[in-house]
């Protein structure tokens, strides 16, 4: 099956001179994923960058409803909320791709650790690989430890606002992406605590693949018993999305007058507006809110930024 591949800012004039040809295969669907906009074709056309599609299923997929979902960590493609049969029609599309080595269907992501159900759609059932972002290398190994690429601009915005000299808790630190970017950019010291002791081995490899400025200490354990042996803070980061609010208690007890938390929830409207309420009754001032990114109908991921008074 051809497809014609254009970026996306070139899709609608494209679409409407393939029309005009009459070359549109309207038998398929037009797909689009983060870049690029896939416009069935009935034949190879000159000029046009043209992906050959031979393994789509026979059982023809509606395209319309396969929307891309997926992040790319380093070599592998994860492919997120579709069927078997959809994530084996989509991961043709990725593995056109330069570097892509591995595609997984993931099947969600569970457990205290918050590690992700894979399932193999193509290439090697590799699981470790080498990530980079905003100028530092992380190790990662998605079967072992959390790791999504989709808070990058988040972490930036973060490592960006940190002074030198500040003193932070990385609560929930995994394998270490908020802490080393931060380390990485200013003179500061960073407790990174993670119950998952194959996650603060990562970060430990990790702290050997950065060239650092300021100190990070790896902690094994529950941040929410850890943390009480820290006052005084500058900054607490809260990165576990449906469960931060339990600990929110024990990071404000730990934080200076005029230190910031940096809290992460997946909430609906409803529960973000009891929060907003439940920060002021503590004595915490909202300083910055933002959807980072949807996540279900009703849901998003919130960055929301406190600061004691
Ligand atoms: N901050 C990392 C990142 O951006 O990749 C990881 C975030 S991940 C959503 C949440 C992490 O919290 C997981 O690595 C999990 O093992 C850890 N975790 C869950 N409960 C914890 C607890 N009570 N104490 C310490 N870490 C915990």
């Amino acid at each position: 099956m051809l497809h014609v591949r254009v970026e996306k800012r070139k899709g609608q004039e494209t679409i409407d001179t393939l029309k005009n040809s009459g070359l549109i295969n309207r038998e398929y669907k037009i797909i689009k994923d983060n870049e690029y906009i896939y416009i069935p074709v009935k034949e190879n056309i000159l000029n046009f960058d043209t992906v050959n599609m031979d393994g789509v299923p026979s059982a023809r997929i509606e395209p319309e409803k396969v929307s891309f979902s997926y992040d790319i960590i380093g070599s592998i493609a994860i492919i997120k909320g579709k069927s078997l049969e959809e994530a084996k029609y989509l991961s043709d599309f990725l593995k056109t791709r330069k570097n892509i080595k591995t595609v997984y269907l993931d099947k969600g992501i569970s457990g205290e650790f918050r590690t992700r159900q894979l399932v193999l759609i193509y290439g090697v059932p590799v699981y470790s690989t080498l990530y980079q972002e905003n100028g530092i290398r992380l190790r990662v190994d998605i079967s072992k430890a959390y790791f999504s690429p989709r808070l990058a601009s988040e972490r930036l915005r973060i490592a960006k606002e940190v002074s030198d000299g500040e003193t932070i808790v990385d609560m929930f630190a995994g394998t270490g992406p908020f802490s080393l970017l931060i380390g990485k950019n200013r003179e500061c010291r960073i407790m990174a605590m993670d119950k998952n002791p194959d996650a603060i081995a990562l970060l430990k490899e990790n702290l050997k693949l950065n060239r650092l400025k300021g100190s990070i200490i790896p902690i094994v354990g529950d941040s929410g018993q850890l943390i009480q042996s820290y006052h005084n803070v500058d900054r607490v980061i809260m990165n576990l999305p449906h469960d931060a609010w339990e600990f929110i208690g024990m990071a404000y007890k730990s934080l200076k007058t005029g230190g910031l938390i940096n809290y992460y929830e997946i909430s609906d409207l409803t529960t973000l507006e009891s929060r907003m309420e439940s920060f002021r009754d503590m004595g915490l001032e909202i300083v910055y809110k933002r959807i980072v990114h949807g996540f279900s109908k009703y849901q998003n991921m919130y960055s929301i930024e406190v600061k004691k008074i």
